[in-house]
């Protein structure tokens, strides 16, 4: 059966004269009772301006030169008089629908246009690609137009400019649905738990025109097709969070990095971000690193990917991937240059069991028990106590790790995953500064770490040092790996090997095994984002916190060698304390 496109036009309009939210409703969900079962699905794809669910990947959006092109060919106005049309109105769907109304000669043989004439020819512009494919676009919607009354050439050209703009989400989608098949909100909260699971819009709407509230009960988790992430409250201290969730409440370190949702099965092999974008080709280290971890057949994990520095080990800001798209070539150095791990918090589906009615605390056993962990993929870290002390050094060592802080999370029965709904069963506690360093420091060479990939034969990072005065000694602040060129790193051995010995030097106080050694000579500059306690740096141990020193966080070399300055000269454990109480405090969010 099939449908005139007239019906889908003349709702549009009335969409568009309508301000409010109720009525719009109302006028999709008459749209939506007259479509035939069969076209549901493409009926609702239209509405949101697109030819399917989101995740799908295709979009909509032929360049409005092309469509010049098909308007002037279906209406007879030349291309110059269509443009000059279009700067005068603005919008290229009213430009089509005038230039339609002016069209002299009639056709003889009247045709009308249906849903699926409109969605197939749709489809095919979308999916034209290579050589002749802008001519290929171009008759397809000439095509179209050369049928459309001029009504229906406004909304043809919004959809394939993707310009339609009717302002209808998915939740107007959902209410429209419940008002059109069944009326109460029960129904509605059905409706929108399956969208949860399967956040395909279309193929709700079609099962449930066809098969009504059963078949909408049915929808569950599909391997393949993304859920609609969990997503966390927030609170602002430890205390308002055992008062929510308490009194043992499980905490896991929040890292600061990509959401991935990762399906797993003999033919399925997919990441989704957290706006579930198919973003699989730009992950395949992770991807892999994921399949020898896992010991089942088919599952859908919770983590986020965070990158990190191969030659310090530490985790890094995720901006350095965020820009890991592109072509092949360039994704595949990336990955060696800066590899991501992955770290699993969640599995909400396990060869065919969907597992989100299960607590957190089954599915955390259940992620440990068919996950092993590797260098790449591991688990999120966390604790679970009853101590607001223990909770609150968890949250310190969360930020010391390079995290942003911690996610609390419930235990007990109702503790499931609730896709796509925010609330209070994962409650999320950042800190709400950033520090600032106002000045650079001066750090001595004491040790080297051998580099690996890219650094291989030369170092990775180098273990750098403050002075203490008092102690004569040399106590080290961080490992420094970033900020070298390709040149520099190169000749780093050569340089330093007048200083090499072959064991820590006496006057160097360091908690961490190097691989080389050195003499305190070389000084270097060297910038950070802040000064933070740390527990395995030795500068200024005990004199802030008992058991913890001073750390630079994210060191970068500037590439100045302090030749002019002898070690004695660098930095001080003194300075380094009045920077890190000096840092300034700037409000994030
Ligand atoms: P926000 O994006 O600020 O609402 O914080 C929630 C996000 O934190 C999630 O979407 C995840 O991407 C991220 N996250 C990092 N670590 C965890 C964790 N252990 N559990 C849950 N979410 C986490």
């Amino acid at each position: 059966m099939d449908m005139l496109f007239e019906e889908v036009a003349k709702a549009y309009s009335q969409i568009e004269a309508e301000s409010g939210r109720i009525n719009m409703t109302k006028i999709l969900a008459d749209l939506f009772s007259k479509t035939p079962p069969d076209l549901l699905d493409k009926v609702v794809y239209l509405t949101l301006g697109k030819l399917y669910p989101d995740y799908v990947g295709v979009e909509l959006g032929m360049a409005d030169r092309l469509a010049i092109k098909a308007i002037s060919i279906a209406s007879g106005l030349s291309e110059g008089e269509i443009e000059r049309m279009y700067k005068e109105m603005g919008d290229l769907g009213s430009v089509a629908e005038a230039a339609l109304k002016r069209k002299t000669q009639m056709a003889f043989f009247v045709e009308d246009l249906t849903v699926q004439k409109v969605y197939g020819n749709l489809e095919r512009i979308a999916k034209a690609t290579g050589a002749g494919s802008q001519d290929r676009k171009i008759r397809l919607l000439a095509e179209l137009l050369n049928i459309a009354k001029p009504l229906e050439a406004r909304y043809i050209v919004r959809m394939v400019t993707g310009r339609l703009r009717l302002g209808v989400a998915d939740m107007t989608v959902l209410d429209a649905l419940a008002v059109a098949f069944a009326m109460t909100k029960a129904v509605r909260e059905k409706i929108e738990r399956a969208y949860n699971l399967h956040p395909d819009l279309g193929y709700i709407a079609k099962v449930l025109a066809k098969e009504g509230l059963e078949g909408v009960e049915k929808i569950g988790i599909t391997l393949g097709i993304p859920v609609r992430p969990m997503l966390a409250e927030r609170l602002k201290n430890i205390d308002e969070i055992f008062e929510k969730i308490g009194p043992r409440v499980a905490f896991e370190y929040k890292y600061d990095g990509m959401r991935a949702q990762i399906h797993i099965g003999e033919k399925v092999k997919m990441i989704y971000s957290r706006r579930l974008e198919n973003v699989t080709h730009q992950f395949p280290d992770v991807l892999k690193a994921v399949e020898e971890a896992f010991q089942g057949r088919e599952a859908i994990f919770d983590g986020e990917m965070v990158p990190v520095d191969v030659n310090t080990g530490e985790l890094l800001p995720f901006q350095v991937v965020s820009h890991r798209r592109g072509r092949k070539y360039d994704i595949e150095k990336m990955v060696e240059e800066i590899p991501v791990i992955l770290f699993l918090f969640d599995i909400i589906y396990l060869d065919g069991e969907d597992l989100t009615m299960k607590p957190y605390e089954e599915r955390r056993e259940i992620l440990e028990r068919v996950v092993k962990e590797t260098e790449k993929v591991r688990y999120a870290h966390r604790i679970v106590t009853e101590d607001k002390l223990e909770a609150q050094n968890f949250m310190d060592q969360a930020i010391l790790d390079g995290c942003e802080g911690v996610v609390a999370k419930k235990l007990g029965p109702d503790a499931i995953y609730r896709a796509g709904v925010r609330g209070f069963l994962w409650i999320k506690y950042k800190r709400d500064y950033q520090m600032e360093l106002g000045d650079t420091l001066d750090l001595v060479v004491v040790g080297a770490f051998a580099g690996k990939g890219k650094r291989k034969g030369t170092y990775g990072a180098l273990l750098m040092a403050a002075y203490n005065p008092e102690r004569d000694m040399f106590e080290t602040v961080c490992k420094l790996g970033t900020g070298f060129s390709d040149e520099e790193l190169a000749e780093l051995p050569k340089k330093l090997e007048p200083y090499r010995i072959d064991h820590k030097h006496p006057r160097v106080d360091s908690q961490i095994e190097a691989d080389f050694w050195f003499v305190p000579s070389v000084v270097l500059e060297v910038v950070g984002a802040e000064i933070t306690l740390s527990p395995v740096h030795t500068a200024a141990r005990d004199k802030l916190r008992k058991g913890a020193g001073l750390a630079v966080r994210f060191p970068r070399f500037t590439g100045r060698w302090r030749t002019d300055k002898k070690p004695e000269d660098a930095t001080t454990i003194q300075e380094l304390i009045e920077m890190y109480k000096n840092q300034v405090k700037k409000v994030v969010e």
